[in-house]
């Protein structure tokens, strides 16, 4: 199966998008992770990728397309994808269609995960991550065994450079005027299945998976 995964920042998509392809056996392709392992490396894009992040703004769609687009031709898409923060954009979306084209495969579906704006700032600021594995918990609704530890591989969680209070307002703006409208362009082609993303972890995967099988 070729899926997007939708929603606000803070919505969930990462958290589900784990279990959902443990259970679909397809990869996960999350471009704001790409982004921040290029950020780690050092390179080019990394750098440059950086200043956008930590505004809270969109790195620019000519530097984000190439990336996805050489992604999903490797080997391990061709049973299928999840895509995680991508498209975010009009243009993003237009020429992920045309990649898709090219490759001769479509979309069979985009899960929206809906959560109300105002729950986002907390769960956004409550955020931690592996540095090591880059498993997503959260101080009150998801901790991990041990404080500041990752329960899978032991590493350290750390707080992202961008989840601030202040960073967070912006990325839900930029999310609202930009990448919103998808859902409407995505909605005209009847591929959107919308989720409630305000109830347990649990509940949330279920729903997807039922949405998946319909
Ligand atoms: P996204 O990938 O959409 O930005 P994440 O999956 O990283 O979002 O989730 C954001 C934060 O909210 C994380 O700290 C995560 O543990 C927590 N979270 C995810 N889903 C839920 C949920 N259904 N209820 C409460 N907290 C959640
Ligand atoms: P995320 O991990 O999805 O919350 O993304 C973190 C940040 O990476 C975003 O706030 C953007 O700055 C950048 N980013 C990730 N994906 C994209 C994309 N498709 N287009 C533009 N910027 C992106």
């Amino acid at each position: 199966m070729n899926l997007l995964i939708m929603g606000p920042p803070g919505a969930g998509k990462g958290t589900q998008a784990v279990e959902v392809v443990k259970e679909l056996k397809i990869p996960h392709i999350s471009t704001g992770d790409m982004l921040r392992e290029a950020v780690k490396q050092g390179t080019e894009m990394g750098k440059k990728a950086k200043e956008y992040m930590d505004k809270g703004q969109l790195v620019p769609d000519e530097v984000i397309i190439g990336v996805v687009k050489d992604r999903t031709k490797e080997p391990d898409c061709k049973t299928g994808f999840l895509l995680d923060g991508f498209p975010r954009t009009l243009p993003q979306a237009e020429a992920l269609d045309v990649s898709l084209k090219e490759m001769g495969i479509k979309l069979d579906g985009v899960i929206n995960i809906k959560v109300p704006r105002e729950k986002i700032v907390a769960r956004i600021t409550g955020r931690r991550v592996c540095r090591s594995c880059g498993d997503t918990y959260h101080v009150e609704n998801k901790p991990p065994k041990e404080a500041g530890k990752c329960d899978k591989c032991g590493g350290e969680l750390y707080q992202r450079s961008d989840d601030t209070e202040e960073t967070v307002n912006k990325r839900l703006d930029v999310y609202e005027a930009q990448t919103q409208p998808l859902l409407d362009y995505y909605g005209r082609q009847g591929l959107v299945l919308d989720i409630n993303g305000d109830q347990a972890i649990d509940k949330v995967l279920q729903d997807i998976l039922t949405a998946l099988k319909k």
